[in-house]
């Protein structure tokens, strides 16, 4: 595995493997990589001939009172999980090659980034476009992998892909989980043993939601409200952010629940801010639609070719 640090170094790779007509799998991070980065990876390995990952932990989508500072890094371990999935080059550019003095341009999707985490989080998704097509235009991906976990990110990265008619397909893979449910993520470093415990709630709220929908319930406050008494009962420490159910196109609040549906949600353990997403759509939830995955589940994915 290569491990290119230089902007200019990862444009002269990327050009050579377009030259050579190899199809180029893209999975950006930042780091402190866990299986639901390692499942990305593998995917790309499986549908791609050269696999990127990029590491950076980007200043640009953290707010000042954020943890952009105590952002877990371990870059030893990170290259050697990679290596392991096959990853051909890990690209760990610097900030000042990522964003030289005077950087004053920035890709903004409008509407997508409002609601949800975009309320709290105000520039967040600004920072992550700019990045992300950033980092696109040095790698020139022909595939990009993204995770449901950070949902809303995915689809506002899907809508600016689209809006500037990019020559990338872009594949949404399934949350990865601990066998508590909790969705994997390098800020579960900072729970203690006993907040990892109480985070389990997230998911199992999220599954209450979807057994309430799957049992014919269609009112999406009915839902948010169980969901809500369901997390404070069993955890003491924990704070609502936002609980949502939105439209998967618009991500704008259903009335009532029918077609696809995000149930979104972040929540504070202690200090940790988690977030977790459920998908449900009702056309299919006869069968029990299957949208998530304890590891042992997680192998009925969609997204996967
Ligand atoms: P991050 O390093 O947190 O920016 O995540 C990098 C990529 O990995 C993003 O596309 C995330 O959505 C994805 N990802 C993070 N956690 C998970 C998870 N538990 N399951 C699947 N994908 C994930």
């Amino acid at each position: 595995m290569k491990i290119i640090k230089k902007v200019d170094k990862m444009k002269t790779y990327a050009k050579i493997m377009k030259k050579e007509n190899k199809l180029i799998g893209f999975i950006p991070t930042m780091g402190y990589l866990h299986e639901g980065h390692l499942s990305l990876m593998r995917t790309a390995r499986k549908q791609t001939d050269t696999v990127i990952t990029s590491i950076f932990v980007n200043p640009l989508q953290f707010g000042p009172d954020e943890d952009f500072k105590k952002y877990p890094r371990n870059i030893k371990k990170d290259e050697e999980l990679a290596r392991q999935c096959g990853v051909d080059v890990m690209f760990y550019p610097e900030n000042e090659d990522m964003y030289p003095e005077g950087f004053a341009t920035y890709i903004n999707v409008e509407g997508l980034t409002e609601g949800l985490c975009g309320k709290s989080r105000a520039g967040h998704f600004r920072g992550v476009t700019t990045v992300v097509m950033k980092l696109f235009e040095i790698v020139k991906p022909d595939i990009a992998y993204f995770g449901q976990k950070d949902a809303q990110q995915a689809f506002v990265i899907k809508k600016m892909i689209e809006d500037l008619r990019m020559d990338i397909t872009m594949k949404i893979m399934p949350i990865a989980r601990e066998e508590s449910g909790l969705a994997m993520s390098s800020r579960n470093a900072y729970l203690t043993k006993p907040e990892k415990k109480e985070a389990g709630i997230l998911f199992t709220s999220l599954k209450l939601a979807e057994e309430s929908v799957n049992s014919g319930e269609k009112d999406p406050k009915k839902i948010i409200k169980k969901m809500r008494d369901s997390i404070s009962a069993s955890s003491a420490s924990a704070k609502i952010d936002y609980i949502s159910i939105v439209d998967t196109k618009s991500l704008k609040e259903v009335r009532d629940i029918s077609g696809e549906v995000l149930i979104a949600l972040a929540v504070f353990i202690g200090k940790t801010r988690l977030i977790d997403n459920i998908i449900i759509n009702t056309e299919k939830s006869e069968e029990g639609y299957k949208n998530v995955g304890t590891p042992k589940e997680r192998n009925t994915v969609q997204g996967r070719a």
